[in-house]
């Protein structure tokens, strides 16, 4: 593996943003991801950024658009990626959305939108991946779950369910794949400064950076150090595990 290669989804800004940039970084040859069912100029302008800074810093990759809620739109991108960089050693499922509402406000449609977002995307990626993987008999799935999917949340019964799903997701791929030099590991963030956040009131913020013991809100890079330690090859002995990044928020 001179140079491998790694997909991350959601990657035109945000965690996933900080996570292919530290990937490239890392020198793995990337795909930046971004979604392409709205506002598509804007969003694939951000990716090229993203891109763009990337080689700047004398990365190398691709910018892919796909809407990865959808089984066609994921597939479609992993087999691009493979098709396009010639392999993928790692797949880091960072997409995800979060629409806070009260249980009995929740809609059908909207509740089937967030699961298909944050916990199928994952599935259909995947399978995509893992099919690709199996034959190299090497590869590394990182799912950004979150604290939510293991303590709940008021207002977040179906975002909390979605990262749940995906640790379990997690615990079954890892059981079924290690023994194909396929590993998959789940990380479980904190509270992050992103767009995701940025809209809770100051207060709020304040508060709750008070209640973590490291003393401020978790960055992008925060998680991107994790996420590129288990993609690298001194993590080939971590499998199944779900690791935090919250600043001891939930200790
Ligand atoms: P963000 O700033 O809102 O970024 C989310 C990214 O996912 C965006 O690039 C977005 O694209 C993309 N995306 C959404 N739906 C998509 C789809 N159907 N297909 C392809 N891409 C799609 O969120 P973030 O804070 O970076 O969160 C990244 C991940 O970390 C999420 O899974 C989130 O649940 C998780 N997380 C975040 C926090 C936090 O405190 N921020 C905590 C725990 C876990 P657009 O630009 O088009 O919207």
């Amino acid at each position: 593996m001179s140079q491998p290669v790694a997909l991350v989804t959601g990657s035109s800004r945000g965690i996933g943003k900080a996570i292919v940039t530290q990937l490239a970084r890392d020198g793995f040859r990337v795909a930046v991801n971004y979604y392409n069912k709205m506002d598509e100029e804007h969003n694939r302008a951000e990716a090229q950024a993203v891109l763009d800074a990337i080689i700047a810093a004398g990365g190398t990759g691709i910018i892919l658009g796909a809407d990865v809620s959808t089984s066609a739109g994921a597939t479609e991108l992993v087999e691009s990626t493979i098709k396009q960089l010639g392999s993928l050693e790692v797949l880091v499922n960072n997409a995800g959305i979060n629409r806070d509402q009260l249980l009995i406000r929740i809609t059908d449609e909207q509740w089937h939108e967030l699961i298909d977002t944050n916990l199928s995307s994952a599935f259909y990626c995947s399978k995509a991946a893992v099919k690709f993987m199996m034959k190299k008999r090497y590869g590394r799935i990182i799912n950004i779950s979150s604290v939510v999917g293991m303590a709940g949340n008021a207002g977040q019964s179906h975002y909390s369910a979605s990262k749940a799903g995906l640790l379990g997701f997690t615990f079954s791929v890892a059981k079924e794949y290690g023994p194909r030099g396929i590993t998959a590991n789940a990380v479980a963030p904190g509270y992050i400064e992103s767009d995701m956040t940025k809209n809770l009131p100051p207060e709020t913020s304040s508060k709750m950076a008070e209640q973590i013991p490291v003393g401020r809100l978790g960055k992008p890079e925060d998680v991107a150090a994790l996420v590129a330690f288990l993609a690298s090859p001194a993590a080939a002995y971590i499998n199944g595990q779900v690791i935090r990044v919250d600043g001891g928020m939930s200790i």
